[in-house]
């Protein structure tokens, strides 16, 4: 038997089939941004090469809250409202006659590390999956927090770090993710291109923003490697909302480790050791420093996670 994982990304969907435990092919496409991507998500796994009936479990994560009997997307952002409220559980037995396993993306990611990835053993730890949001999970004493409704440990990246700040996407003010968030890069730059003294670098940022294509991390960082000063200044600012959002986690639930995934963790050389000056400057005086943990793969640490979800596949 075979276990289809399909990890709905910010970007991107990736789709694994596995096999004993071992991931046996992988399947990446662009968002759609509507109901056909789980069409396509059925069409993808023809060419996974699974048998007629091979598959019996289908785990997929999902950008957004949970419910709490874990079938449906209960709050997403942009490009996956029209999953909010599809039961996920019952499209996994319609269309593959297989039992459904439904987690949030970023659980699903330190479930992944945990079980066979960087962080494997961990029973102490919190993840922050850095890229189009701020993601976080955590497991504490070996289990997964998970709060009274499914979101407990996964909004640490709406801890408001400025109340007088912009308004987040999530209805509350100045959140970590509006300052290091992708989603949001776009707005803090032209923030910023409206009070720098430096004309160099707001004209080329003008140049750039008359294309519409969105902006994120990677282009940042080289633009800041470069020496554009407003880019430096974007790029800080995110690796200070990171920063903070490590110091929160560490006061909520103590971990041992702090995993470092999604796309930034491929620029960890740089962003880490900053974030992480930063939590030893800043945490309760008593708090033992935790261990920094960088993704050695964060494209696999969703599906690792969802091939361990219940047992292994
Ligand atoms: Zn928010």
């Amino acid at each position: 038997m075979a276990r289809l994982c399909v990890d709905f990304g910010g970007t991107n969907i990736k789709m694994g089939l596995a096999r004993n435990g071992v991931l046996t092919s992988t399947r990446e496409f662009p968002v759609g941004g509507a109901a056909g991507d789980l069409d396509a998500v059925v069409a993808a796994a023809a060419s996974l090469g699974a048998e007629p009936g091979e598959i019996d479990v289908v785990a997929l994560a999902v950008p957004g809250l949970i419910d709490a009997a874990g079938t449906r997307l209960a709050l997403a952002h942009g490009k996956y409202d029209w999953m909010i409220g599809a039961d996920l559980v019952e499209w996994a037995q319609r269309s593959f006659g297989a039992v459904g396993i439904v987690e949030n993306d970023a659980r699903a990611a330190l479930i992944g590390e945990v079980a066979s990835g960087s962080a494997a053993g961990e029973t102490d730890a919190v993840i922050l999956v850095l890229g189009t949001g701020i993601g976080t999970a955590a497991m504490v004493d070996g289990q997964m927090l998970r709060g009274a409704s499914g979101a407990g440990g996964n909004l640490g990246g709406h801890v408001t770090i400025d109340w007088n700040g912009p308004a987040c996407n999530c209805g509350n003010i100045g959140c970590a993710e509006v300052f290091g968030g992708s989603w949001a890069l776009r707005d803090r730059v032209a923030d910023l291109v409206e009070i720098s003294t430096d004309g160099g670098s707001r004209a080329l940022w003008r140049e750039r923003f008359a294309d519409a294509a969105p902006l994120g991390f990677a282009e940042l960082l080289d633009r800041a490697e470069s020496g554009d000063t407003i880019a430096v200044l974007a790029r800080d600012q995110a690796i200070r909302a990171w920063a903070v959002v490590a110091v929160t986690c560490c006061h909520l639930v103590e971990p041992s480790a702090i995993v470092i995934a999604g796309g930034v963790a491929r620029a960890a050389g740089h962003v880490v050791p900053v974030i992480q000056e930063y939590v030893r400057e800043h945490i309760w005086r008593v708090l033992p420093m935790p261990r920094f943990i960088v993704s050695d793969a964060p494209e696999l640490s969703v599906l690792r996670g969802l091939m361990a979800l219940g047992g292994p596949a």
